[in-house]
């Protein structure tokens, strides 16, 4: 097989004639930003290079998965002897147990797992779960967050949607029934219930009139796909609150923050316990990997223990398994210190260059993920992170590219420090980004 090479714009010229956008996920085509995207060929540690021969200090980190940077070798010894041994059986294998067994003993709320191939697939289904255990239809997600595209989740929805700009923006403060892509039917829109994030009084005002109605809150506990947005203190476990009173369940949609910001997740950090939470990204080390658990009872509804069909030819692959089992065995408590100084240190060398440049940049920061955005107000939820300068972005983007750094090419997603970045690697980037700001 010729693995041809060529040039990004011969490359990008063909892939569009062949793939819609040339790419198989929309925000790999650059449209917020303008260019031909870099074709890489080969990753190592905090770099990648493309098939021009550039290489680039890497912030993108496959939106999340590599925590631990690129081509690990404890990673690729892995894979590679996982993979000699045989791909996929469609058959159980010690290894699926023994991420599951990783799972629920790191992450408080998870008593029981079912391992998938993508987030969006564990956020259908711990949807499909929530349904079936209230016997309720109607669901709420948050303006700007992003739990994959399902149906019923492409409503408000962040990530590519919110870059593309093509999220519904009518309706009142909880407005249901606007879908956010076509093709989904408003039938199916209307059961999702949208709320301002970090709006507890908009959340009281809609349970208060259809509490009863709602299966569950979907949430990400740290959003990471409108930009990263910290929770206002006291907001998560309000919202808990009126679930609990309402008789719905809260699901954290911690394909971002599992393993992320904490070994155990955002509810680590902040003691709460979901009664379903969805993984995916870290836990898969750069494999497709995705996972739903939680309450036992809860994950006793799925088939075939319980009446809730969801299966998966890939599910618990062999060779994604060992990818992830090798991934989280490197996260120990002196990672995450190290990942979190290295975030303080990177958060800290661009708000330093900003001011120097006299721009307006608020950069918001959880341990490794982090958004500068292009703005002088605080940001909060979706409506704040939209009032920042995307075209400025796309400039600083640009200058950052041309200086070596790779970065999302769109304000609304997350940075991503990993283990493999050193402190002159971060150095490096300020001074590129001062660079970039006042040029
Ligand atoms: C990436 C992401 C998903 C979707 O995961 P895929 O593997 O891309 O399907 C869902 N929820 C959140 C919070 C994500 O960041």
């Amino acid at each position: 097989m010729s693995l041809s090479p060529g040039s990004s714009e011969a490359l990008y010229a063909e892939a569009c004639r062949l793939m819609p956008g040339g790419v198989s996920s929309p925000v790999r085509a650059y449209r917020a930003v303008g260019g031909t995207p870099p074709f890489l060929v080969r990753g190592a540690g905090a770099q990648v290079w493309d098939v021009d021969g550039r290489a680039y200090l890497d912030y993108v980190g496959s939106w999340g998965p590599l925590i631990a940077g690129h081509a690990h070798p404890a990673v690729v010894r892995g894979v590679t002897e996982t993979a000699a041994r045989g791909s996929s059986f469609g058959a159980p294998t010690p290894l699926e147990v023994a991420l599951a067994r990783t799972i629920v003993a790191s992450v408080p709320s998870i008593e029981m797992v079912r391992l998938v191939s993508s987030g969006t697939e564990a956020a259908m289904s711990a949807l499909r779960v929530a349904r079936a255990a209230t016997g309720r239809r109607a669901i709420v997600k948050f303006d700007g967050c992003y739990h994959g595209h399902a149906d019923a989740l492409l409503v408000r929805a962040g990530s590519g949607v919110m870059t593309l700009d093509v999220a519904a923006r009518s309706g009142g403060p909880w407005a249901s029934g606007v879908p956010a892509s076509a093709g989904v039917p408003p039938e199916v829109a209307t059961l999702t219930f949208t709320l301002p994030f970090n709006d507890l009084d908009a959340a009281e005002g809609l349970f208060r009139q259809r509490g009863e109605e709602i299966a569950a809150v979907i949430v990400e506990p740290i959003p990471g796909n409108m930009g990263v947005v910290l929770p206002r203190p006291g907001f998560l476990e309000g919202i808990c609150g009126l679930c609990e009173r309402a008789g719905a369940l809260v699901i954290f949609d911690e394909v971002i923050t599992g393993f992320r910001v904490a070994r155990g997740g955002a509810q680590a950090l902040y003691g709460i316990r979901p009664q379903l939470t969805c993984l995916g990204k870290v836990i898969g080390g750069g494999f497709p990997v995705g996972a739903y658990g939680g309450r036992r009872d809860l994950m006793g509804q799925v088939a075939p223990l319980g009446p809730v069909y969801q299966a998966g030819t890939l599910s618990g692959n062999p060779v994604a398994m060992r990818a992830g089992l090798e991934t989280l065995a490197l996260l120990d408590d002196a990672a995450y210190r190290r990942l979190d100084e290295l975030g303080g240190a990177l958060a800290d060398g661009l708000r330093d260059a900003a001011r120097r440049a006299g721009t307006a940049l608020v950069v918001n920061r959880a341990g490794s993920m982090l958004t500068p955005f292009f703005t002088a107000e605080p940001v909060v939820d979706a409506e704040s992170a939209r009032r920042a300068d995307v075209a400025r972005y796309a400039r600083f983007f640009h200058a950052l590219r041309e200086r070596g750094i790779l970065v999302p090419p769109s304000q609304f997603e997350a940075w991503f420090v990993s283990l493999a970045h050193t402190e002159e690697d971060l150095r490096r980037t300020c001074d590129a980004a001062a660079a970039a700001l006042a040029a």
